[in-house]
């Protein structure tokens, strides 16, 4: 029995280090300050007890971020919205088209499907290509905030949140009587949204940087967020270079951490599986 979130990415779009910056945390020696863009590994065991992956959004750096973990196969993509740090890996599902010999599963707002569809139109109507050529073969399922739909036997509802004026949604997972929410790109929870954040394992919170951000949650709003819904570990992600890792984390309150790519944790075992970062 396995239940685990790996995140492959926890930095903000531009990633860490950001191309032509060589401020202190861009030169870091810490390998938990090299943050690729945001996506996450939702992991767990069927009731067949085979194991099955769960990508949270394709980040453009996708393709090395599965050859790291080495992902084999992929049994479904969750979209929380359309832009491009979440998105531009989607090209790379191809590879596990080919390597499962199968379609690949594509779950996202109808909204969002419009977008993904208008960006990648060669993938969503490849008839109009002008050759034959090998791209990604998607099934797209349309989600709605609130409404919770099973896959491969563990509960997924769609959070509905806000990222700047921009209504996107984050992940509450539920699996062998233990529970995760992701929450990536957010700036404001709505309301209605917390009561779906009761009693959660653990909590995944946008905290881009010390400083107000229009679109994304400050370090100091994302505890208030975390105080609020009390889970019993949280994690940070979504990270600028404004953040050295060694500098925060100790400053951290028990039981918040904050994300680097490659971690592991696990809900069903006994702690949290910290990988050394080197
Ligand atoms: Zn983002
Ligand atoms: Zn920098
Ligand atoms: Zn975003």
């Amino acid at each position: 029995m396995r239940f685990e979130l790996v995140f492959l990415g926890s930095g903000t779009s531009a990633g860490v280090p950001m191309i032509a910056c060589d401020c202190p945390v861009c030169t870091s020696d810490d390998p938990r300050d090299a943050r690729s863009r945001a996506s996450a590994l939702v992991r767990y065991t069927d009731d067949q007890s085979n194991l099955r992956d769960l990508l949270i959004d394709t980040s453009p750096e996708l393709r090395q971020q599965a050859i790291d973990q080495r992902l084999m196969r992929i049994d479904g993509v969750l979209y929380t919205h359309a832009h491009a740090d979440h998105i531009l890996g989607m090209d790379d599902l191809r590879r596990f088209n080919a390597a499962m010999d199968a379609p690949v599963d594509v779950y996202a707002e109808p909204r969002v499907i419009e977008q993904l569809s208008a960006m990648f139109r060669y993938i969503f109507e490849p008839h109009k290509n002008v050759q034959k050529s090998f791209v990604a073969d998607l099934i797209a399922h349309r989600i709605h905030p609130g409404q919770t739909f099973s896959l491969f036997g563990a509960d997924w509802t769609p959070l509905r949140l806000m990222h700047g004026r921009l209504p996107i949604v984050g992940f509450r997972v539920d699996a062998f009587g233990k529970s995760l929410a992701y929450c990536t790109d957010v700036s404001a929870i709505p309301s209605e949204t917390y009561p779906l954040l009761d009693r959660l394992d653990v909590l995944v919170i946008d905290a881009l940087r010390y400083r107000h951000h229009p679109t994304h949650m400050t370090v100091d709003q994302a505890l208030e967020v975390i105080d609020r819904v009390r889970p019993r570990g949280a994690y940070l992600t979504h990270i600028a270079h404004d953040i050295a890792h060694a500098e925060l984390e100790p400053r951290l309150p028990d039981g918040v951490s904050l994300a680097y790519d490659g971690l592991c944790v696990s809900l069903t075992g006994v702690e949290a599986v910290a990988p050394d970062p080197g």
